[in-house]
């Protein structure tokens, strides 16, 4: 695709068969209009974030390349979301069947009601940057600095690669 815009998705899901969502999400992914997955993580299995009484998460992250616009490709992931029958609840942070992040686009600096890039929450979750470094260990999260050297102060722990996706 000419013109094409490399961006990182973060997936992560706790309810109904974690790993089958993960692995349909990066299909759909796939599917998705102007967008192809360039390269996707292992799993991973990571423990909860927030509420502490809910199931592990299973995460991943995927490289797509993309010439849909940072929103309309955020209208899309969350379309993905619906459709593996996410609902919102007001509890932040609980569990939920398929989850998508926006974690860079392109060199993209943005922050408005909707949308935050880099995502915000990148530099602090070990979820996100192992499996990030996996397909990406050169990163550089703009205006943030190396991928590689915020995962370097983050604590141990908390997080496995799995061996197989099966
Ligand atoms: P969380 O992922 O923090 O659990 P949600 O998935 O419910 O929360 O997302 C909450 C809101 O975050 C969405 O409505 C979306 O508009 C907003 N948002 C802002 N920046 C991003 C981003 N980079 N990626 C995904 N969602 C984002
Ligand atoms: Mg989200």
């Amino acid at each position: 695709m000419t013109g094409a815009v490399r961006a990182f998705i973060g997936l992560g899901s706790n309810l109904e068969d974690p790993r089958r969502q993960i692995r349909t999400a990066i299909a759909e992914l796939d599917a998705l209009p102007y967008t192809c997955v360039a390269a996707r993580s292992s799993l991973y299995r990571s423990d909860p974030m927030g509420p502490p009484n809910q199931p592990d998460y299973i995460n991943a992250v995927a490289a797509v390349d993309t010439i849909l616009t940072p929103l309309a490709l955020l209208d899309a992931l969350m379309g993905v979301e619906r459709s593996h029958g996410r609902i919102r609840h007001a509890e932040r942070w609980g569990p939920r069947t398929l989850d998508l992040d926006l974690l860079v686009y392109g060199d993209r600096i943005t922050s408005d009601a909707r949308l935050t890039l880099p995502h915000p929450g990148i530099a602090e979750r070990v979820f996100v940057l192992l499996p990030l470094l996996e397909i990406a260990p050169d990163l550089e999260i703009p205006g943030r600095g190396r991928a590689a050297a915020l995962a370097a102060v983050l604590p141990d722990g908390g997080i496995e690669r799995l061996k197989s996706d099966e």
